[in-house]
């Protein structure tokens, strides 16, 4: 059950007596000089920049002082004029904190096994030093393929095209240092992606080292669950809540029998998948089942979710095949009119069905032709009073960057070690950007090859159009336009990205 919490300033006002604390959902992080909140969820990464003042100020929150002692301190720290200036100051932390995000709540008895006690002085930071650093001194999440290999040989994966022998994938002992060390460098979660991240045979010992340095994950597989592996997911403790979560299996599985056994290329595979989820049922997991919904299953979903249904399930995710992912099979694409009825057939079985949580991904009607990506419009968050207007405008700026960006928080490491940013694309030489089978996460993430890879030089695009643009240096530090996107498109990354405005014929900028 998710914890009751009243944001501050949103569900409750603030007065004297409020007791502030971050909320369970939400990490307050020192990432080299700067501090970060993160949302501590299981599926995406969130998170903001803070400025030093807020970073500090937020660190005082746990839940032991009232708005009035925090407003007392505040003034002391910050040389404030009088206590009505500092209780205006913490009030516009609280609002900023909780413009986007829900960050700050108040504090109630329920909330005290859950809040982290922080060190304000470990967010007491210099401001010169704060404003020199450029980007995250450490990632803030993995993606992690134990494995790009499975028991299946679905007709849209991306994965299975680059299965790494086995002599040459990291060893187990390697993988755990790796944990190891991302947990002391802040890191609570990670993405498994692959491949499947069962099909290692050491993949339970993996699991478990995650979930004793209680890392956050989705554990999303498509490998037959017999009764034998879900007792041991449940004996290493995946059933056991880490914090407030429990944290979740995806079985992966597509809609109609035959459909998904010839989809799957593996007869029986839609039984397996019934056998999977009654055997973690059974047990108490808590269970999503996701389709990969393709052209040729469009017709079934409403069914399929009828079935799932009956069989007790309660969260079930529907995701369009992605033309992103693989080209190489047209029969399997999503027309306007299949993306309609996918839209439809959920609408109803919400209606029919109200006790699921039916979750659809990426599959609304495309507009024609729409290429070009817009990110997403961030409001302008208003400067703290007395705030640097430099660190004003790295926050704005950082706002309105694309996160998904590789290279701001995330990286990707293959089976064998190798480094990429991104984990949607080829593990192509071309693409990797260093090696943690002999190299730590921070010395792969603090590399030549990693940073200058979304900001190739000039000379790198010789013979395309971007070596001859007037726009190359704004395009990598402004646009921040995605290489991956070049990739998927022409093969190369040192390519323009399908959203330039060159490309798109229009006026560039
Ligand atoms: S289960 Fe995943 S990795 Fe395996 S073939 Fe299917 S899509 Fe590829
Ligand atoms: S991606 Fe387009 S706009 Fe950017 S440098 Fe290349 S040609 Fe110019």
């Amino acid at each position: 059950m998710p914890l009751e919490c009243s944001v501050l300033g949103k569900d409750l006002a603030i007065t004297e007596t409020t007791v502030p604390v971050i909320s369970p959902y939400w990490r307050l992080k020192r990432n080299g000089h700067w501090a970060l909140l993160c949302r501590y969820e299981q599926e995406q990464l969130r998170y903001s920049m803070l400025s030093p003042k807020m970073g500090a100020t937020l660190a005082l929150m746990d839940g032991r002082l009232t708005f009035r002692h925090l407003s007392m301190i505040a003034q002391y720290a910050f040389d404030l004029e009088s206590l009505e200036t500092s209780q205006e100051f913490v009030r516009q932390v609280i609002m900023a904190a909780n413009g986007e995000d829900d960050a700050v709540v108040n504090m109630t008895p329920e909330l005290e096994p859950f809040v982290k006690r922080i060190d304000p002085f470990e967010f007491a930071v210099k401001t010169s030093k704060w404003k020199a650093q450029e980007r995250p001194a450490v990632p803030l999440s993995l993606n992690l393929m134990f494995s790009n290999d499975c028991h299946t040989n679905c007709s849209y994966c991306f994965a299975k095209g680059h299965c790494v022998p086995e002599s040459k994938l990291l060893s187990t002992e390697r993988w755990k240092e790796l944990l190891r060390e991302a947990k002391t460098l802040g890191i609570d979660q990670v993405f498994l992606s692959g491949g499947d991240p069962l099909f290692r045979k050491d993949a339970l010992k993996l699991i478990e080292e995650l979930i004793d340095l209680e890392m956050l994950f989705v554990l999303s597989t498509k490998c037959f669950i017999t009764e034998e592996i879900a007792d041991r997911l449940v004996s290493i403790g995946m059933t056991q809540p880490v914090n407030q979560y429990v944290r979740e299996i995806q079985l992966n599985m597509d809609p109609n029998e035959s459909t998904a056994d010839n989809l799957a290329g593996s007869p029986g595979y839609y039984h397996r998948a019934v056998h999977s989820i009654r055997n973690l049922l059974k047990r108490g997991f808590n269970v999503r089942v996701k389709a990969v919904v393709t052209a040729l299953t469009v017709p079934h979903i409403y069914e399929w979710v009828d079935e799932l249904e009956d069989m007790g399930v309660r969260q079930i995710s529907v995701a369009a095949y992605n033309r992103s992912l693989n080209g190489r099979n047209e029969s399997l694409f999503l027309g306007k009119e299949d993306r309609a009825s996918i839209i439809d057939q959920c609408r109803r079985a919400r209606i029919d069905f109200p006790e699921i949580d039916l979750r659809t991904i990426g599959c609304e009607p495309m507009h024609d032709g729409a290429a070009v990506q817009k990110k997403a419009v961030t409001e302008t968050v208003p400067a703290l009073p007395g705030e640097d207007s430099e660190i004003h405008d790295k926050i704005r700026r950082w706002r309105e960057w694309d996160h998904s960006f590789g290279t701001q928080s995330s990286i990707t490491i293959t089976p064998d070690g190798k480094v990429m940013l991104y984990d949607t694309v080829p593990q192509d030489e071309a693409l990797f950007v260093g090696d943690v089978s002999t190299s730590s996460i921070v010395e792969v993430w603090n590399s030549d090859p990693l940073l200058n890879y979304p900001f190739p030089k000039t000379e790198q695009f010789k013979g395309v159009a971007c070596y001859d643009c007037s726009n190359l240096a704004q395009c990598q530090s402004k646009a921040g336009f995605c290489f991956r996107d070049a990739y998927f498109r022409s093969g190369s990354v040192l390519v323009p990205p399908a959203q330039c405005p060159m490309v798109q014929g229009e006026s560039a900028f």
